[in-house]
């Protein structure tokens, strides 16, 4: 499985704004962007004007560094959604939403979505009673999330319960901290998300 294994601060000074890669760190005063929220290399800090083009490039590049996902595969959730019977964009974002790693981040079990993938490449969640590996794996409503391990890997997903309080858990997960599991109320929305995304960019990009 291919993926991103540089300095991710480099892809948030990229796209100009917080991209929350790297957890709790990125509300400290050692996140890059408050010293240098311009792009890293050597002319980095000339801020070209864009052009329609660049936009929608720069915001597609931007979801799929928010969500941690390769060209290949965000041109097929692309797919996936164009060729479905709602709206392509939202359902892009509904598609994102629904993976493993994001809901285990967005529920809190993970501090990051990168921590959250580790999470489950190594075993330790339960998808309905069954054991699943692949971040990647949508989720659906009425699904129940469990981390099934060994008491010293749940003392740090409850430490990472604890370190994400703040961040707030969105209305379409119900979790239950004390088993630690979840419940798929319903299917995320596009008002769910917090980062502003304008997915219309990438709509029309991929529709050139
Ligand atoms: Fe991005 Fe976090 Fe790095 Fe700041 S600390 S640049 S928000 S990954």
């Amino acid at each position: 499985m291919a993926r991103y294994i540089n300095a991710v601060c480099r892809l948030c000074r990229r796209e100009g704004e917080k991209l929350f890669l790297k957890g709790t760190k990125c509300n400290t005063q050692k996140c890059p962007i408050t010293k240098r929220a311009y792009a890293p290399g050597q002319h980095g800090s000339n801020k070209p004007k864009l052009s329609n083009y660049g936009l929608q490039l720069r915001e597609k590049q931007k979801v799929k560094r928010i969500y941690g996902v390769l060209e290949k595969q965000f041109r097929r959730y692309f797919t996936l959604a164009s060729k479905s019977k709602g709206v392509t964009g939202k359902v892009l974002l509904q598609i994102l939403e629904r993976r493993l790693d994001n809901a285990i981040f967005r529920v809190g079990f993970a501090v990051s979505r990168a921590q959250a993938r580790q999470i489950v490449r190594h075993n330790l969640v339960q998808l309905n009673s069954r054991r699943v590996n692949i971040p990647s794996c949508l989720i659906s409503a009425g699904d129940i999330i469990q981390i099934k391990s060994k008491e010293n890997a749940q003392k740090k997903i409850r430490e990472n319960l604890e370190l994400s309080k703040d961040r707030g858990i969105p209305s379409w997960l119900e979790p239950d901290t004390k088993e630690l599991k979840a419940k798929v109320l319903r299917l995320p929305e596009k008002e769910d998300i917090q980062q502003p995304i304008e997915e219309q960019l990438i709509v029309e990009l991929y529709s050139k």
